[in-house]
């Protein structure tokens, strides 16, 4: 296939049907092997409160390092994971990896919460809050420092079957957020209904707020409303530091994206902790940031 892009002329390999197919056929296949085989692993993004700039806490996205296809983000095979009916694994997996985390940090002083992504198909599984609350007990970790995120769209499909599962684990002491808010259907009127504490402004209109008034007007909405709601408001997509002061002067609570920084393996995350931690000596340390 050949295109131009920017007047240079771009050649892209575009795979077949069969072997888009096959492709998701073996990611599927191979999944549980590769979770034992160390291909995949666990990025955390970290978030800021506005306007003091503390890390708030960070965000669980799964990656996989695939010996033939490469790298892959979760959207090339979160999809074909949840559709095989795999999803529990991916979930269990990357729970445990937050949690883990999250338990060092306890024990080195550090609060910091663990958001981790779920998908509609977690909702449809009667024992998933039971699991959950078994893994907190396991690594002792306070229930209000983990939070799940959903998409808008994923409770608003089944919402009979969704919501006893969401009341059961947002009882349990678990911050709810509904993640990508704005692009799907429902409408903030309907978030009332939903037992959630959090509204993340899709990165869309962050993105888009410096340039388009439209998605500027978007962005403040959901802000003023979401605080008439009694929720935390946060915005994903904060690459530029103009992006960063809007959302505070409109009061947006809290910030994430590539200004603060991109998602990080693991012992990056610690360094870039280390880098931005004041540490007073027999107190509890403070997360102090200079951004
Ligand atoms: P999400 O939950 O909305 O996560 C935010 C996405 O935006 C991440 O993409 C993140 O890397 C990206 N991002 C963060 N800051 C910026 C920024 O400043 N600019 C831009 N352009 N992008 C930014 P990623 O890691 O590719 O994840 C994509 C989606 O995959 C996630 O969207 C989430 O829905 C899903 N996902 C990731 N991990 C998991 C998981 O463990 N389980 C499930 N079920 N879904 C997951
Ligand atoms: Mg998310
Ligand atoms: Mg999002
Ligand atoms: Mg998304």
């Amino acid at each position: 296939v050949r295109a131009t892009r920017g007047g240079e002329e771009v050649r892209g390999y575009v795979p077949s049907m069969g072997q888009i197919f096959l492709r998701r056929f073996q990611l599927v296949t191979q999944f549980r092997q590769s979770l034992e085989d160390e291909q995949v692993s666990v990025h955390y993004q970290p978030k800021i409160t506005l306007p003091n700039r503390q890390v708030q806490g960070v965000e669980a996205l799964v990656r996989w390092v695939h010996p033939e296809f490469g790298r892959l983000g979760p959207d090339e095979f979160v999809p074909a994971i949840e559709a095989a009916g795999l999803i529990g694994v991916l979930t269990s997996f990357v729970l445990e990896a937050s949690l883990r985390r999250a338990r060092k940090w306890l024990d080195e002083g550090l609060r910091i919460s663990v958001a981790v992504n779920l998908s509609v198909r977690n909702l449809a599984d009667e024992d998933f809050p039971a699991k959950v609350a078994r893994e907190l007990e396991r690594f002792d970790v306070p229930p209000e420092l983990l939070t799940f995120e959903l998409t808008e769209s994923g409770v608003m499909s089944d919402p009979q079957k969704a919501l006893p599962i969401l009341r059961e684990l947002h009882s349990l002491g678990i911050v709810l957020a509904v993640d990508d808010f704005g692009t799907g259907y429902s409408s903030l009127a309907y978030l009332r209904q939903l037992p959630v504490d959090q509204v993340k402004i899709d990165k869309s209109f962050v993105l888009g707020m410096g340039t388009d008034l439209g998605d500027l007007a978007v962005v403040r909405s959901i802000v003023e409303l979401g605080h008439s709601l009694g929720l935390t408001v946060v915005a994903e997509g904060v690459e530029e530091d103009v992006a960063r002061d809007q959302l505070e002067a409109m009061g947006c609570d809290v910030a994430q994206g590539y200004l603060i920084s991109r998602p990080l393996p693991e012992d990056r995350l610690e360094a870039w902790l280390q880098a931005r931690t004041a540490r007073s000596p027999g107190r509890h340390s403070e997360t102090v940031l200079t951004l």
